[in-house]
């Protein structure tokens, strides 16, 4: 179990194989029996809702379930005001509270509604892919997406409680599951040479599987103390970006669901680390060696630069780029990572090792 301190508050986080057989319990210890909305969506209900909903029964909770469609566009202000509408039609109190099953896109959605409806009710978080489980499901960063961006109206608010079961990233697409590696990959190369070490010695997909507990402890770990320090992200947090910038520029140019959000990231991480062990600004064999753990869990490492223009259109029109400069994260060495400012038009050159 972890521990995560933010703002005055602290919840935990309960990793367990089979954890989901415990939800009632578990959330015995954190609420007291109440009515309960599960939010999921209409892959994942299928699969657990009705586990769940039995468990919360049998723990004495009142629990409603809401369903709603699979996939991005479900994470809209339309789909919060239906929420809205459907916790008010179940006379919904601020002593109420949520349950997020799903992943990233359910946990977001769900958090944001938790967050203001009756200007915020508590929530907590089951999440089911591994992506979700290893960092959207902790740092507080609740949020939908308008016609206009991505994640542009959001809040920070943290959950009560996370509980997160391995077991159930047995039925997650393997696609899915790469995306959530990645991730995990990017932590340990910015800060954990032992959690690097360790994936360096797993054969496979399947085999980090079978050292789930262990592996999404160790990254959950890396992300709450980035968190615990940044709350609000103004600061070192941006650290947790290393291969974003690049990755959501590649994610959002290619077209919908063509490049994953992870695998951009695998990507973008390449093009960085190329360029700077060019320059000397990263590790002679840096790159090998990141290329090498990627490609060992079939994620890509190059990308058709045919489009090198438009992609530096989305990197320089990006939210987060601040005028002249742009903030990169390079590695100073596996497990080590550093944030440099770099004039906008410098970053080009980072284009070029891909
Ligand atoms: P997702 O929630 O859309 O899930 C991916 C797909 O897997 C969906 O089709 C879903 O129905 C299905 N699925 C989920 N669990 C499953 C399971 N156990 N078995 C079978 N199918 C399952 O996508 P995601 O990658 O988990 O999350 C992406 C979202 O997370 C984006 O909206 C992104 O903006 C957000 N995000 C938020 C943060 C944060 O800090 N809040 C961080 C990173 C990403
Ligand atoms: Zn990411």
């Amino acid at each position: 179990m972890l521990t995560v301190h933010v703002d005055n508050q602290k919840y935990d986080i309960h990793i367990e194989e089979g954890a989901l057989e415990q939800t009632g319990s578990w959330l015995q210890t954190i609420w007291k029996p109440q009515k309960v909305a599960v939010i999921t969506d209409t892959n994942v209900a299928p699969l657990y809702a009705e586990k769940i909903m039995f468990q919360l029964r049998q723990a004495d909770f009142e629990p409603v379930l809401s369903i709603v469609p699979a996939g991005e566009t479900s994470k809209s202000l339309e789909q919060a005001a239906e929420l809205y509408d459907f916790l008010a039609d179940n006379d919904f109190t601020r002593s109420d509270g949520i349950l997020a099953l799903g992943g990233g896109m359910v946990g977001d959605l769900a958090a944001f509604v938790a967050s203001t409806f009756m200007r915020g009710i508590h929530f907590v978080q089951l999440p089911t892919t591994l992506l979700a489980q290893v960092d959207s499901s902790i740092g507080g960063k609740t949020a939908v997406n308008t016609n206009k961006a991505k994640n542009l109206v959001g809040t920070f608010s943290q959950p009560a409680g996370v509980l997160i079961d391995p077991e159930v990233l047995k039925t997650l697409p393997v696609r899915r599951l790469r995306e959530g590696i990645a991730e995990i990959i990017k932590s340990a190369a910015i800060a954990d040479a032992m959690l690097w070490r360790q994936l360096n010695e797993l054969k496979d997909e399947k085999d980090l599987l079978e050292h789930a507990v262990p592996i999404i402890t160790a990254t959950l770990k890396i992300k709450r103390k980035v968190v615990e320090e940044d709350v609000f992200d103004q600061g070192n947090r941006l650290i947790l970006n290393f291969g974003h910038t690049i990755g959501h520029a590649i994610e959002n140019t290619a077209g919908y669901g063509v490049v994953s959000h992870g695998e951009g990231v695998a990507i973008g991480m390449v093009a960085i680390t190329s360029h700077a062990e060019k320059i000397g600004l990263s590790p002679t064999g840096s790159t090998a060696a990141l290329e090498r753990i990627l490609q060992k869990f079939h994620l890509p490492i190059t990308y058709d630069l045919s489009h090198s223009e438009e992609l530096f259109h989305a990197i320089t029109h990006d939210k987060k780029a601040r005028g002249s400069q742009l903030n990169i994260i390079l590695l100073e060495k596996i497990g080590q990572a550093k944030i440099v400012p770099v004039p906008t038009e410098t970053f080009k050159d980072y284009l070029g090792g891909l």
